[in-house]
């Protein structure tokens, strides 16, 4: 699909990740919708993007994601708007182990909310054009298929400090905070030592959850749209650690509750596997919209490899018997 000309909707669109996808969309011709409970960060965003990409362009509707009646107006108004919908992603989410079921409210079912929704108005089937729903996930979705983590792997991985990375940076730095592209070389010997893959994040055990659950909603409603023709893709990403507000979550005792004591060692993780740019993330999204042939797959984005897919066997694909 080309992103030129399309209409998108984004979640959770007035900071971070939501807000660098948003700018990727414009840059690449979309129109935009920016969904957020940030009412002021919202607004100066949208008049931003006026001025730069002139008025029309991008529109900001304030919402609560957990909130089933605004989401519905939401994605009303949006089609209202522009005349049409292609492009869904699914990217509010939170970080609070403390009120973890505000984090499953937000991240899960505001994310499976806005997938049904989406496909109200999307699906070919029932009279809309198809298009591409993205739903946010994380590296901390554990949905390991090859069993690559036991528990000790997984105790030394989350709790112990980290080893010396795979790819240093400089000779004798164990600092592994490069942004830049990697080489196929540093791919290669990423993907040999299965480092790092989609893992649980012991200090964030209800987040891991809901990414571990967007990935398994995501792959099996792939494969619904697939059997029943609804002319839309639906895929997810799942980023290592990245550079905005979420991040500083893990240094407040009001997000992280008894698991506050690990902030230092989830520091060292940072430090170790680097912290990604939220553009690149953003271009993961154009990626996605871009490859017609995707449908159900899990993006991976890690410093170290950049973008690259969860590889299922053929034993892990979905099925209808
Ligand atoms: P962020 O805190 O910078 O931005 C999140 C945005 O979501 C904010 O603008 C916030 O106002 C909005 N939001 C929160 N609750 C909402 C609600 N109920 N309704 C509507 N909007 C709401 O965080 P981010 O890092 O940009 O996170 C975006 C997504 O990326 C999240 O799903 C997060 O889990 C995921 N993610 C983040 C990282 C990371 O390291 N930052 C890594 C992997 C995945």
């Amino acid at each position: 699909m080309e992103v030129e000309g399309k209409v998108a909707l984004v979640t959770g669109a007035a900071q971070g990740i939501g807000k660098a996808i948003i700018r990727e969309l414009l840059e690449n011709g979309a129109s935009v919708s920016l969904i957020d409970i940030a009412v002021e960060k919202g607004e100066e965003y949208k008049t931003l993007l006026d001025e730069e990409f002139g008025e029309g362009k991008a529109i900001f509707i304030v919402c609560d994601v957990t909130n089933q009646d605004q989401l519905t107006d939401a994605f009303q108004q949006t089609v209202d708007h522009f005349g049409k919908l292609n492009i869904v992603v699914n990217n509010a989410g939170i970080n609070n182990e403390k009120n973890w079921e505000k984090t499953i409210n937000v991240n899960l079912n505001g994310m499976i909310r806005g997938t049904y929704l989406a496909l109200k108005h999307m699906r070919k089937d029932e009279g809309g054009e198809g298009g591409l729903i993205v739903n946010m996930s994380s590296l901390a979705a554990h949905t390991c298929t090859s069993g690559l983590f036991s528990r000790s792997h997984f105790i030394q991985r989350n709790l112990a400090p980290a080893p010396p990375p795979l790819i240093a940076t400089q000779s004798g730095s164990r600092a592994c905070t490069k942004l830049s592209q990697p080489n196929q070389q540093d791919r290669e010997r990423e993907r040999a030592a299965h480092v790092p893959g989609l893992m649980p994040a012991a200090h964030q055990p209800v987040y891991t959850a809901t990414k571990s659950g967007i990935i398994g909603f995501t792959r099996a409603i792939a494969a619904a749209s697939e059997v029943g023709q609804y002319g839309v893709r639906i895929n997810t990403i799942a980023p290592g650690f990245v550079n905005t507000a979420l991040l500083q979550s893990i240094e407040h005792e009001e997000n992280m509750g008894e698991y506050y004591k690990y902030e230092a060692n989830i520091k060292e993780m940072m430090n170790h596997y680097g912290i990604l740019e939220p553009l690149i993330v953003a271009k993961g999204v154009i990626e996605l919209a871009e490859n017609d042939t995707l449908n159900g797959a899990v993006m991976k984005i890690t410093v170290s490899a950049g973008i690259h897919y969860e590889e299922y066997g053929p034993q892990y694909q979905a099925k209808i018997i």
